[in-house]
């Protein structure tokens, strides 16, 4: 079979259509009719569909929330999963976001590696096949998702009208092959708060973090006290004695303690330094009376602190496949009336999440914290000897010539949102990871290869 000789003959139909999508900015808006998730979202979705018909593809357009090129007879199907939809650009670009310009070899733009490039390569490596006229037995689709980046409304839609792919990969993570997601959990912790009475200092507000996700790197409080300059006293003490970064302003009335800390994303909280965690350890060592939010404070502290695996909190959980759980406190909004956290815990592959909820109900049983807005999602595993990861290590090492290690993460690929999916590239190792950032681009040489790497695999998977 002459696979990757007739993929290199499609290369400047491949790079010209990854440039053409890369120049559409497919960034999520307000819905219009017939365009759940705004016209640039749309405007990518109609393009990929010409240019898979152009490939000589069936094509499908499902009310515009997702579509999909098929190739081949049956019922059942192997699926490519890739998505259209891109992040907002963001500073900091030295070419254009939406110019697709090639330099030293690599097309530059919003949307190159996450995850245009790797689409357009998995449709041209399915065209290569069909190219030459290799049979399969089984149905293979190129799915184009559209709403990877904020909500999934794209794969909801999908798999509430068709049925589910025999296998597949999504190019929408790391190579080698990652088989071991963590279950996600993101919820908020809640309590109204009742009048302390009046002591010696007295807390009005705690605000800090943005996303469940994300390690605070800051923190802000708000404090009235009988004698400001004792919280100035003692924040500066705190912070000689600690190292934490944490500074005052007084401002009228109160004072502001202000705290910093370090960001990282909520799946490896261990990077971070977290703000609200380091404010609470100081707000917690202050006399401030023995109300609800002293003691929240306190429980907070004691069982949670500067841990990240929530060994103190009782919900430690760890296996060889996956590691740790994580633990990340995300938010905190505090007033007089009310206290609230929102967690995002992540529990290894091979656990439950009642394996986690059932000690964590446990722990707060007695401090009248109640949870709230919880959104799970189950973790994914495949065990190390399942034919789908087995078929994809052969087609990685055979194209590359490395060893296809198996990748375990804290995250949460698109290969969670649709069933029997891996993620399987396209950033290979020892590259950086520029998804979400400026200056995302793609090399030329990783293109070609990724279009032989799924050509293969759809190959092996559908044969
Ligand atoms: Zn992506």
């Amino acid at each position: 079979m002459h696979i990757n000789k007739r993929i290199e003959e499609l290369q400047e139909e491949l790079i010209r259509s990854t440039q053409e999508l890369v120049s559409i900015k497919s960034v999520q808006e307000k819905a219009q009719a017939g365009m759940p998730f705004g016209p640039g979202v749309a405007q990518a979705l109609t393009k990929t569909l010409a240019i898979a018909a152009g490939l000589g593809f069936k094509t499908v357009n499902m009310d515009g929330y997702i579509g999909y090129a098929e190739y081949g007879e049956g019922e059942d199907y192997v699926a490519v999963l890739a998505h259209l939809d891109v992040v907002p650009e963001g500073d900091g670009w030295n070419y254009p976001p939406y110019g697709a310009e090639l330099h030293d070899g690599k097309i530059f733009g919003r949307g190159t590696m996450d995850d245009k490039a790797p689409l357009v390569a998995a449709l041209y490596g399915l065209k290569a096949l069909k190219d030459l006229n290799i049979m399969l037995t089984k149905k293979v689709r190129v799915i184009f998702g559209t709403n990877e980046e904020s909500g999934g409304q794209d794969i909801k839609y999908y798999l509430q009208r068709e049925k589910s792919p025999l296998s597949g990969f999504t190019p929408d993570g790391h190579y080698p092959i990652i088989y071991a997601e963590k279950g996600i959990v993101i919820f908020e912790v809640v309590k109204k708060l009742c009048f302390a009475g009046q002591s010696e200092i007295h807390i009005v507000s705690i605000e800090g973090g943005h996303r469940a996700n994300m390690v605070p790197d800051y923190c802000e409080a708000a404090i009235t006290a009988v004698d400001p300059k004792l919280v100035v006293l003692s924040a500066a003490e705190f912070a000689a004695r600690t190292g934490i970064k944490l500074e005052t302003e007084i401002k009228g009335d109160l004072v502001i303690v202000k705290c910093a800390g370090f960001a990282a994303h909520g799946s490896l909280p261990a990077l971070g330094k977290n703000a609200v965690m380091y404010m609470l350890r100081y707000l917690a060592g202050l006399p401030v009376g023995e109300g609800d939010l002293a003691s929240l404070l306190k429980f907070f502290d004691t069982y949670v602190g500067l841990e990240t695996d929530g060994k103190s909190f009782g919900v430690a959980l760890e296996d060889r496949e996956s590691g740790k759980l994580s633990f990340n406190v995300g938010i905190i909004h505090v007033t007089e009336e009310k206290f609230s956290m929102v967690l995002n815990l992540r529990y290894p592959v091979t656990f439950t999440c009642e394996d986690m909820m059932v000690p964590f109900y446990k722990k707060i049983k007695d401090t009248g914290l109640e949870i709230e807005n919880m959104i799970h999602q189950k973790p994914l595993f495949f065990p190390a000897d399942h034919p789908l990861l087995k078929t994809l290590q052969k087609v990685y090492t055979a194209q590359t010539g490395e060893e296809a290690t198996l990748l375990a993460i804290g995250g949460g690929t698109y290969a969670k949102t649709m069933p029997n999916i891996v993620a399987f590239g396209p950033i290979f190792p020892g590259e950086p990871d520029l998804d979400h950032q400026a200056n995302e681009y793609i090399k030329i040489e990783h293109l070609l290869l990724n279009a032989k790497i799924y050509a293969h695999a759809i190959y092996e998977l559908a044969r």
